[in-house]
């Protein structure tokens, strides 16, 4: 496909996945038509990077669909000159949607190759506010702490409390949890040193990898 055809299919996953879907955000559905998300996945995937699913990046991973991205963003509501964390950074594709919306990007993975990739293809496109880090989310990065808000892209069985710890006062965070037998993703908004939750909707997500057991 030539650009401009991956311009319009960009168009028409805004229109028909994000807009007809309830997505309002007009910052958000910007950036949605600027990032060239077939960028992100393998070069034989790149016809289907605009679908409405999620697609393998490698070692069992997948790169979310467009529409649950943008229900995330949405409630994370990060303004010009927010600091994020973000765990999972996967493909590196919310991470150049992020470098967009606020003003620098901690992100954190925990499979080193896919962290690499996402760095050179961030690179390629000049997102040059973006600070990568190799290891286990879960413990946050708490050189850079706090944040104004962190979003969590793997699905686990509690907010952990190093993240909840980084967050700043009023600070916003998105996270998917893991039910008895289904996923909910939550929103969580830091008042007086505690994360008040509630629930955004039922999703499906990769698990996050837990290297420390003893956490809860
Ligand atoms: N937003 C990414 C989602 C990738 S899937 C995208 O659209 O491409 C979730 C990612 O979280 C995977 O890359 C996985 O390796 C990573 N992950 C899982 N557990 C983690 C942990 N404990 N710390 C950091 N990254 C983790």
């Amino acid at each position: 496909m030539k650009s401009d055809e991956y311009r319009a299919a960009r168009e028409q996953m805004v229109a028909e996945q994000l807009i007809a879907k309830g997505i309002k955000d007009q910052r958000l559905l910007k950036i949605f038509r600027e990032i060239p998300r077939h960028l992100f996945v393998d070069s034989f995937m790149e016809h289907l990077a605009y679908k409405e699913y999620p697609l393998p990046i490698g070692f069992n991973q997948t790169i979310s669909q467009p529409y649950i991205i943008a229900l995330m963003l949405e409630y994370l509501q990060v303004e010009p000159e927010n600091t994020v964390l973000e765990i999972g950074t996967g493909s590196g594709y919310q991470t150049a949607l992020l470098a967009n919306l606020g003003k620098t990007v901690y992100t954190v993975e925990y499979i080193s190759e896919l962290s690499l990739k996402a760095q050179s293809i961030l690179l390629k496109l000049g997102i040059a506010n973006v600070r990568f880090k190799i290891g286990d989310g879960a413990l946050g990065w708490s050189e850079f702490a706090p944040f104004d808000r962190i979003i969590v892209s793997a699905c686990g069985e509690f907010i952990p409390h190093q993240l909840i710890y980084q967050l700043k006062e009023n600070g916003r965070l998105v996270m998917p949890i893991k039910k008895e037998s289904y996923q909910v993703l939550i929103l969580g908004v830091k008042h007086n040193n505690r994360l008040i939750q509630r629930k955004i909707k039922e999703c499906e997500f990769v698990p996050l990898i837990t290297t420390n057991k003893k956490q809860n």
